[in-house]
């Protein structure tokens, strides 16, 4: 069966990587959102949380409810739909009709769009959201920001620290007129953590640096982070491919010489993208793929019982012209996982 295998060491390598950046453990917040970017909430949390993180980040209350024994503070990015108070979680407030649909108490951490323009609140409207979060009665513990291009080298990211430093001291003013005690700061994801001498903030949101990757290579090219995840298949069958034979769905592969190919179970169904074939792809042990893949099936030319589809997922993304994220985010959450 084709499975996912968590590597820890290499998890727990690029942990000590981010903590050494940042400076404490506690100012680590791990992103969790998309089933781990792919490897597995449960997995990564439990892995988390061993190593001594105390903060994670997901989408929505149900992926918050799985992972709460495991942090003391679980920020949800996109969903008020919360019936009762938790010690736990903290709602974030991305649009100012955001703060009547929560229940009396909710913590809330308050998005301000510095500069993205996609979610959150703009600088002029701080004053009202953080009285309309008083008079409902929610508790203000987090503002934070996000950047649209702390991968690039362009100054868009000093920029956007500009803005957030501003609003900063606006949020102090506003909460001692207020009488509000200060609430936590974030702005970075894993790329602004990298591009910071002194990260200025509370914690930053760490999702793909954990997992061993940063966007950019040139930007980023002295920071040796590990992938954490690979990606293996079983072989369903073999077969003595003869010269000038076809293989597959739309017969596009033809044999230039006899060759012993194997079929692999895992396919698009499994997020390996059908995009992926014909451009030459390669295992991590370098087998060819041969022809289209297809929903639950692959071919490479290779008779091995086990085959490793991939252990780091640049090349792919680079063959696709996507992302790193993408690639780690397609993989089904059905797939099993191991941690060696
Ligand atoms: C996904 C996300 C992150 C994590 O980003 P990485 O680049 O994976 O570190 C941080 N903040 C926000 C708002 C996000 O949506």
């Amino acid at each position: 069966m084709s499975k996912i295998i968590l590597n820890k060491e290499n998890y727990f390598e690029n942990l000590r990587i981010i903590e050494k950046k940042i400076g404490s453990k506690d100012k680590i917040s791990v992103v969790l959102k998309d089933n781990a970017y792919g490897h597995g909430l449960l997995e990564i949390a439990n892995l988390a949380q061993s190593f001594g993180i105390k903060k994670a980040v997901v989408q929505l209350v149900e992926e918050a409810k799985i992972i709460e024994n495991l942090f003391e503070e679980i920020l949800i990015f996109a969903d008020t739909n919360i019936k009762t108070y938790s010690h736990t979680f903290h709602i974030a407030i991305n649009d100012l009709s955001d703060i009547y649909l929560l229940p009396k108490n909710t913590k809330v951490h308050l998005k301000i769009d510095t500069g993205m323009h996609r979610n959150g609140i703009q600088e002029n409207q701080l004053k009202e959201a953080i009285i309309g979060i008083c008079k409902q009665g929610l508790v203000l513990t987090g503002i934070f920001t996000h950047h649209r291009s702390a991968d690039k080298l362009s100054c868009d990211f000093y920029w956007q620290n500009r803005n957030f430093a501003r609003i900063k001291k606006n949020v102090f003013t506003i909460c001692e007129e207020l009488s509000l005690a200060i609430p936590k700061f974030h702005s970075a994801n894993s790329s602004a953590l990298f591009r910071f001498n002194n990260y200025p903030d509370d914690f930053a949101r760490i999702g793909l640096a954990q997992y061993g990757y940063l966007e950019n290579d040139k930007v980023f090219k002295d920071i040796k982070l590990k992938p954490v995840l690979e990606l293996w298949a079983d072989k369903n069958s073999s077969r003595l491919l003869k010269k000038g034979q076809r293989l597959g769905y739309s017969s596009n592969y033809e044999a230039s010489k006899d060759m012993i190919v194997s079929n692999y179970d895992i396919g698009y169904g499994d997020g390996f993208l059908r995009f992926t074939s014909n451009k030459g792809f390669k295992s991590s042990e370098g087998y060819e793929l041969l022809g289209n893949i297809s929903m639950d099936n692959t071919s490479f030319q290779s008779n091995k019982e086990q085959i490793c589809i991939f252990n780091n997922v640049k090349k792919i993304a680079t063959l696709n012209n996507t992302l790193t994220y993408e690639i780690l985010t397609s993989l089904k959450s059905t797939i099993k996982k191991e941690i060696k």
